[in-house]
């Protein structure tokens, strides 16, 4: 189950913010398109295009970090663009990204656990395994190569 936009709302009362238009849009969006990957900028434009929400941007932004904060969202750096964001519930995959067209692909980070164990034995870290992505080629550019 996908976290639904009034548990995002909820949230963000339980922070003490008040519930406007713009926070309503904010939640609704990042509900709804969940499986995408959506950069803050993509969410504002969309928030944007309903002049009824008057949303700027540092309060798009802020209700981002907020939802973060309340550890629904979380975000991650796919390459040298923007973060995108996940609802929590969903960031429990790692990526792999094309370093030529931008290509993604979701990895499940279960896949990773034996060497993450073995990463945290060695260097005392609490590992983050899903914050940064891991760059390569992809096959339809390693193919246009040769
Ligand atoms: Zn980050
Ligand atoms: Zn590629
Ligand atoms: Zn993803």
């Amino acid at each position: 189950m996908h976290i639904d936009s009034e548990t995002l709302i909820n949230a963000l009362r339980n922070q003490g913010l008040r519930i406007t238009e713009a926070r309503r849009a904010v939640c609704s969006i990042v509900a709804r398109r969940h499986s995408e990957h959506l950069t803050a900028a993509s969410i504002l434009e969309e928030v944007q295009a309903d002049p009824a929400a008057r949303a700027d941007q540092s309060t798009v932004y802020r209700t981002l970090d907020a939802l973060e904060e309340a550890g629904l969202l979380v975000h991650s750096h796919l390459g040298h663009g923007a973060a995108v964001y996940h609802l929590a519930s969903e960031a429990t995959h790692q990526h792999v990204v094309c370093n030529r067209c931008g290509t993604t692909a979701a990895v499940p980070a279960a896949g990773l656990s034996e060497w993450l164990t073995q990463l945290q034995e060695t260097t005392g870290f609490e590992v983050d395994p899903t914050h940064f992505a891991i760059t390569g080629t992809c096959p339809d550019c390693a193919t246009t190569d040769t």
